[in-house]
């Protein structure tokens, strides 16, 4: 497809860096020096700031209904230490979630943190990343000569937040220095400069989530455009980044052969041809019944097709299953997305399907 045939990016936006409306602190997180750095930061901005007992309960947001109370929440940071050194599985993508920080200030209609962070949506970021990277280290060792892949976006999107809480780039630069250690993100953030001369060593995987404009442009507010993701996209490429694209969630709208030939054709007119080791991974549009209930009442309008009788019910391991897309729909979009995906991208890598 030449590159005139594709459509028009919908609107010029510059997504700004984000700043929270309200700022709460534990008040141990200021015996950290990157605690006391944010306080700084948080006052020299005039931020209100509050303290707390503890970052799980934050208590008495401002909001008039529920739904103002969200919206608050999502603009809420939460400054604490993270107890918790235990760390979840990830899969497939990784073997372990490192967790750096929850919550983000996006509003993606079919974010799965809706349900996971349920009453607490709050953005936490932690201050004591000498006590995670001490652990990180121990599950490296405990899987030598293996190597551990630990993956820094499983509750939140972290890109979108560095420049408050720098923890990415120390998380790099710690990875760059275990033989056995790999770190991978995703994010839908393009405020990426602050890591592009961090010291890598090639053990990071930096991906962006892209989708057809009509996924980006009816479900992704409060992030960056695809123009932006793309854009830098190529500059973490220049870095010497192992590069990635998380095409999720694929969506099966009128049109959608279109608009994900399309995106692939858009990625092609951008990111180089030679781009080494470049991977894709694709996960189909999924939801529960509490999902559906969130997303309803806090996105009332949403366009997101989340029919049960149009999907292929799937048990999950721990109850309660997920609705996807019936095998015959899922193999068409697999088979499709993949085929133009080769069609730009001959060398790259599919890393799975689900
Ligand atoms: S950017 Fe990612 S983590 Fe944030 S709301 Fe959207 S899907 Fe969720």
């Amino acid at each position: 497809m030449s590159t005139e045939l594709l459509t028009p990016p919908r609107k010029v936006r510059n997504t700004l860096q984000f700043v929270p409306e309200l700022v709460y602190f534990e008040p141990d997180a200021l015996d950290y020096p990157k605690g006391r750095r944010i306080h700084e930061w948080a006052e020299s901005l005039g931020l209100p700031i509050r303290i707390t007992g503890s970052h799980n309960r934050i208590t008495g947001l401002p909001g008039e209904s529920e739904l103002e109370k969200y919206k608050i929440a999502k603009r809420t940071l939460v400054v604490g230490i993270r107890k918790t050194l235990k760390f979840d599985t990830s899969k497939p993508s990784a073997e372990y979630a490192i967790p750096i920080a929850t919550g983000c200030m996006g509003h993606c209609h079919y974010c799965y943190l809706q349900t996971t962070l349920g009453a607490k949506p709050y953005i936490r970021i932690y201050v004591n990343t000498e006590d995670i990277l001490n652990a990180a280290r121990g599950y490296i060792e405990e899987r030598a000569p293996e190597i551990t892949r630990f993956e820094a976006a499983c509750t939140s999107d972290p890109v979108g937040i560095e420049h408050i809480s720098g923890s990415l780039r120390e998380l790099i630069e710690f990875m760059a220095e275990q033989p056995l250690g790999r770190l991978r993100f995703v994010t839908k953030f393009h405020h990426v400069d602050s890591l592009l001369d961090a010291k890598h060593n090639g053990h990071t995987r930096f991906r962006f989530s892209v989708n057809a404009d009509y996924v980006i442009w009816h479900f992704e507010p409060s992030t960056s455009t695809f123009a932006e993701r793309i854009e830098a996209a190529g500059k973490v490429a220049r870095a010497g980044y192992p590069l990635g694209f998380i095409i999720a969630p694929i969506i099966w709208f009128d049109g959608w052969e279109d608009g994900y030939a399309d995106l692939l054709a858009k990625l092609g007119a951008s990111v180089p041809k030679e781009t080494p080791d470049l991977t894709f991974e694709l996960i189909q549009h999924r939801f529960t019944k509490t999902a559906k209930n969130v997303i309803q009442q806090r996105y009332p309008k949403t366009k997101l097709e989340m029919d049960e009788a149009k999907r292929k019910y799937k048990w999950g391991r721990w109850g309660q299953g997920k609705y996807v897309y019936p095998d015959e729909q899922a193999t068409l979009l697999r088979e499709t997305i993949t085929e133009r995906i080769f069609e730009q991208f001959p060398e790259a890598r599919i890393e799975y399907f689900t």
